[in-house]
């Protein structure tokens, strides 16, 4: 379909296509598993600071409603589109369905640069996209959550505007918010902490020892910053981190609680004191243990696959490693890979912790959540790697077909409507 025209829905189509040749899915089903069952492009006019109005472009993607409300991030970015939210909103599905979520996936953004833009101008654009997403959403239809530019306090309007719409509070419309608004414990650390689990088992896998092993992280936000503290955690020395402003690299380690401090005040990782610049091209090429893009899409790419140097590469963020990089690092056993869906599903699998709790009006101590993630993301690893060792195929094609399988025999239970 020509309107999701864009590089990453072609590799997530491309990764599909790989899939269904190996399930052997009929050609007459590979298009309703691919293509969105809906999707939304809106107008969004609001007022700036200084008096004028600027018109922003919103979208939202449901990718499929067969198995429950469609689930999915928010992005702020200025490259967002709809392509490349229809991209992240199959992912997501598969991601749910592979970690067993009553969910189809979804995703939407608003093409801006929220670094640019004040307070309350975010706030007047998320009020305004929510009012023209309230007759496509709801607690049972699609709940949205925080992505790439977007945190707590955008999940709050949200709430806001929909409870105000409706006459009444209603928190299960979206997850990721603040705890006083009846967010959950942990959410906010689940993928990052998530990350850090799965590295820890791919540790066990490899053979590598927590105490000796050194990380890089790329995207020093919510989840690689969470990654890189929990990795510390269990003994793990991160080595060189970044974010948007470039990045920065200490071979003894980087001292994250001082990193800290200094980030309090400049609002970036560069310039701290104790560690050199680094570009960011050249810090995906570190030699280190765990490397764990944590930041945006096609990072790993024919270009740069051949030459990273580490043993266990995480994949934080969405879609990092391209089809084309995926053929090379398939020929390099050395480096284990946790595929993206599966490596980052900490944070669907809080959100929807959050919803049931929501649903419920009855919430759970830290602990309780934690011991659910953990849970939840050990059968899915498990799952994963015996299905890799027993088709003698990757990570990524065995979280993917275990996902695409799952919403594939759904689809045919219920018929052609969902
Ligand atoms: P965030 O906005 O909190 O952080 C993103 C970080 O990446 C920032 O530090 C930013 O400066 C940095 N960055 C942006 N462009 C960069 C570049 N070119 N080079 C280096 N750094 C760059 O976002 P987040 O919530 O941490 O999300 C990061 C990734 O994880 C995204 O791909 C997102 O889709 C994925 N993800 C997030 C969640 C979640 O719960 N937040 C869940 C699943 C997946």
């Amino acid at each position: 379909m020509e309107i999701y025209n864009h590089p990453t829905f072609h590799m997530a189509c491309e990764q599909f296509d790989l899939v269904a040749d190996y399930l052997d899915i009929p050609q007459h089903q590979r298009d309703r598993l691919k293509f969105p069952k809906r999707s939304m492009t809106v107008a969004l006019p609001i007022r700036l600071d200084d008096g004028m109005v600027k018109v922003f472009t919103g979208y939202r993607v449901q990718h499929h409603l067969t198995l429950g409300p469609t689930k999915g991030g928010l992005r702020y970015h200025p490259s967002v589109t709809l392509g490349e939210v229809a991209a992240l909103a199959m992912w997501m599905s598969w991601k749910c369905a592979l970690t067993g979520l009553p969910y189809g996936g979804a995703k939407g953004g608003i093409t801006c640069d929220p670094r640019n833009m004040s307070v309350g101008e975010l706030e007047r654009l998320t009020r305004r996209f929510t009012q023209e997403m309230i007759p496509f959403i709801g607690p049972q239809i699609d709940v949205m959550a925080p992505d790439l530019g977007t945190n707590e306090q955008t999940m709050a309007w949200m709430m806001d505007t929909y409870s105000m719409h409706m006459g009444h509070t209603v928190p299960s419309i979206v997850t990721g918010k603040p705890v006083s608004l009846h967010g959950s414990l942990g959410r906010r650390e689940s993928t990052g902490r998530g990350v850090a689990y799965l590295i820890n088992r791919a540790m066990d896998v490899t053979g590598l020892t927590a105490r000796n092993a050194t990380a890089v992280v790329q995207g020093f936000g919510n989840v690689g910053s969470v990654t890189a503290y929990s990795l510390a955690k269990y003994g793990v020395k991160t080595i060189a981190l970044s974010d948007v402003n470039g990045g920065i690299y200490n071979a003894k380690g980087i001292d994250l609680w001082e990193l800290e401090k200094h980030i309090a005040k400049e609002n970036t990782v560069v310039g701290f004191s104790e560690a050199e610049p680094i570009a960011n091209g050249t810090l995906l090429l570190l030699p280190c243990d765990i490397l764990v893009p944590a930041a945006l899409e096609r990072q790993i790419t024919k270009d740069n696959a051949a030459k990273i140097k580490c043993r266990i590469l995480a994949e934080a963020a969405n879609g990092p490693t391209t089809p084309e990089a995926d053929e090379i690092l398939k020929l390099r056993d050395e480096i284990f890979i946790i595929p993206d869906i599966l490596c980052n599903s900490g944070g669907v699998i809080v959100s929807y912790f959050e919803w049931v709790q929501d649903l419920q009006s009855f919430f759970w101590t830290e602990t309780e959540v934690m011991d659910k993630l953990f849970r939840i993301m050990e059968q899915a690893f498990t799952a994963t790697l015996q299905m890799s060792r027993k088709q003698n195929f990757s990570m990524r094609m065995a979280a993917l077909s275990l996902g695409i399988k799952r919403v594939q025999e759904a689809k045919k239970l219920r018929g052609l409507f969902p």
